[in-house]
């Protein structure tokens, strides 16, 4: 097996397009199982980690653009108060070991239906940036996850950055395993209020061939909330919240979990995430008044 360590993006790019079945890594945390496992035999491995551009992030506007290659462990560190849900969603992933080196673009790359930064990004209206030696393109993640373990990604494609919208709001998610830490999500949850734009984001996670958003329940959602007297969350609300929620997935029975139970699960994650953010606007609220 080849191993390509180019040192410029401009290189990658180059390499990737005169070699398409190259394999990008960058911490490596699924293409080193893989490889373990004799899953897979790519003919080159294409290593990102020279490039330091990838592993930075920095403020475009009202958007924080994060590098393919940054680890978890750094928005967790840098980037809990700008994107509160993909900070909460990385500190789930793996264990500290996992979360120095696995990065958002790997989580990205491998578009499993159970990745942990993906409802937070869906629940943000974030965007993959991604760039090949004929152009680049911005596709917004919702379109970038086609099929369980297939991206929108081209084989002379990489993946250059993520844009994710700055919080305006309480972010919140939620992750069922079969234990506390280093688990595959049973199923997960995220969802962001949008304040400013009375406007609500959600995402679900290992409950259907892709991670996906529950647009119904986020319509409802906004309808339905206090956006200006921020009084008590509606029960009756809350319920329904969950219930379109649980509705918008098409979740399977396997190893993890059944159906029935990934549906339950996704109507109490999403009430009691709706919760706890509600009850941060509150506290906001209270607090500009
Ligand atoms: C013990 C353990 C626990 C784990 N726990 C979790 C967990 O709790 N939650 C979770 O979501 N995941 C978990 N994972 C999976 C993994 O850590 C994550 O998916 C992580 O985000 C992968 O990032 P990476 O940088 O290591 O990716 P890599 O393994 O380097 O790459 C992953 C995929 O992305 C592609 N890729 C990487 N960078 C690019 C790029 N710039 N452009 C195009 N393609 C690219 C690769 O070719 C590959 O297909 C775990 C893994 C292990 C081994």
């Amino acid at each position: 097996m080849d191993f390509l360590r180019p040192a410029t993006w401009a290189e990658a790019l180059a390499l990737k397009a005169e070699h398409p079945g190259a394999r990008p890594i960058a911490g490596g945390t699924d293409v080193m199982v893989e490889l373990n496992f004799d899953r897979s035999r790519p003919p080159a491995l294409l290593d990102l980690t020279a490039i330091r551009e990838l592993a930075t992030w920095e403020r475009d506007g009202d958007r924080i653009r994060i590098g393919a290659g940054l680890p978890y462990a750094r928005i967790i560190d840098e980037l809990g108060g700008a994107l509160p849900g993909l900070a909460i969603a990385s500190r789930t992933v793996g264990s500290p070991q996992i979360r120095n080196r696995g990065t958002v673009g790997g989580n990205l790359g491998s578009a499993s239906p159970a990745g942990d930064a993906h409802p937070p990004l869906l629940a943000s209206d974030a965007s993959v940036e991604v760039e090949s030696v004929r152009g680049s393109r911005v596709l917004p993640v919702v379109a970038f996850f086609l099929r369980p373990k297939v991206s929108a990604l081209e084989p002379d494609e990489l993946i250059r950055a993520v844009r994710v919208p700055r919080a305006d709001g309480p972010q919140q998610f939620a992750k069922i395993g079969t234990r506390n830490a280093m688990v595959i999500a049973v199923c997960s949850f995220a969802v962001a209020l949008r304040p400013s734009e009375r406007r609500v984001g959600t995402g679900i996670g290992s409950a259907a061939p892709t991670p996906l958003r529950a647009r119904d329940a986020e319509g409802f959602l906004a309808a339905e909330l206090d956006w200006d007297g921020a009084g008590p969350l509606d029960d009756g609300v809350a319920r329904r919240f969950g219930e379109l929620v649980a509705a918008a997935a098409n979740p399977i029975d396997d190893v993890r979990g059944t159906a029935g139970y990934r549906r339950h699960a996704l109507s109490v994650m999403a009430r009691r995430t709706l919760g706890w953010t509600w009850a941060e606007y509150r506290k906001g609220a209270a607090e500009c008044a």
